[in-house]
């Protein structure tokens, strides 16, 4: 019997990353976690396996060459990369902003893609029907106030989608780029405003539903099932009550 298609997943530690693990792993994928932190990977992998699919974890830092390219040694053929392994730091308007925040965010919003659709470029079109997958933002987008670092990042992400798919048209591997608005993830909005769990709060206050993580992994997973010769270039996916990145519905006491 023929052995299950390759799915890759980056930042599968906490977040949309782990929730589109389960998710591909449910739909039949042997799902490869990866993150820095080995022991949640493990963890999440051990989970999907006693719930009866095929699963392993990899410790991994997007942002580290010379350890994705040891990492893509491993595999002779890959179905499927979600690159998801991400973040923003800090929502400092431009006139004050830390550069090294901007360059923190540049490293593994966009080298951090780069490095692995590079890497794993040859085994997704040896498989012949390879998929890469790039979680960017709305932030990609349009911009906001105080989001300029995350913003030009994730519009980097954008750019290298919409060029590779320019650039590899012809080849059996299709770009979608995913564009969540605001997800309400336990470790985001956190590691954003460095571990202030109340500055983190204030992003989701009043917002009666915001999206989840298993929302965005399931568009990811639809997107990803589609028959091969069907490209979802670009899906934005945003909570009902967020109609702009700055036009957002709060029912505030
Ligand atoms: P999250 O829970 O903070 O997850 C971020 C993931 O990225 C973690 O698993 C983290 O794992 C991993 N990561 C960070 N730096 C890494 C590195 N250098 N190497 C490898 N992995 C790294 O956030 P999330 O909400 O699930 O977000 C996931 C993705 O969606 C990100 O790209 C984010 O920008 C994007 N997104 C989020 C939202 C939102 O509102 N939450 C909206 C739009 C887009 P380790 O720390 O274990 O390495």
């Amino acid at each position: 019997m023929a052995s299950a298609p390759i799915a890759v997943v980056t930042g599968a530690s906490s977040g949309i990353g782990a929730a589109t693990a389960r998710q591909l792993a449910a739909a039949g994928y042997r799902v490869v976690l990866t993150a820095r932190r080995k022991d949640r990977i493990e963890a999440v992998a051990a989970e999907i396996v006693e719930a009866g699919h095929e699963a392993m974890a990899y410790e991994l830092d997007v942002t580290d060459r010379a350890a994705v390219d040891t990492f893509a040694t491993a595999f002779r053929k890959i179905a499927v990369l979600v690159n998801n392994a991400g973040g923003a730091l800090g929502a400092d308007p431009v006139a004050t902003g830390d550069p090294a925040d901007w360059r923190q965010m540049y490293e593994v919003n966009v080298i951090g893609v780069l490095n692995l659709t590079q890497a794993l470029l040859p085994a997704l079109i040896a498989s012949g029907d390879g998929t890469v997958v790039v979680l960017s933002s709305t932030a990609g987008h349009a911009s906001y106030e105080g989001g300029a670092g995350y913003v030009a990042a994730k519009n980097g992400a954008r750019v290298l989608a919409e060029t590779l798919r320019l650039e590899i048209v012809g080849q059996p591997v299709r770009v979608i780029e995913i564009a969540p608005g605001m997800v309400k993830t336990e470790e985001f909005a956190t590691t954003r405003f460095r571990g202030d769990t109340e500055k983190a709060a204030k992003v989701y206050a009043g917002v009666a539903e915001p999206l989840s993580a298993d929302d965005v992994a399931e568009t990811v997973t639809w997107a990803v099932t589609r028959p091969p010769h069907v490209n979802v270039d670009l899906l934005v996916v945003r909570p009902r009550a967020q109609a702009s990145n700055s036009k957002v519905h709060r029912e505030l006491p």
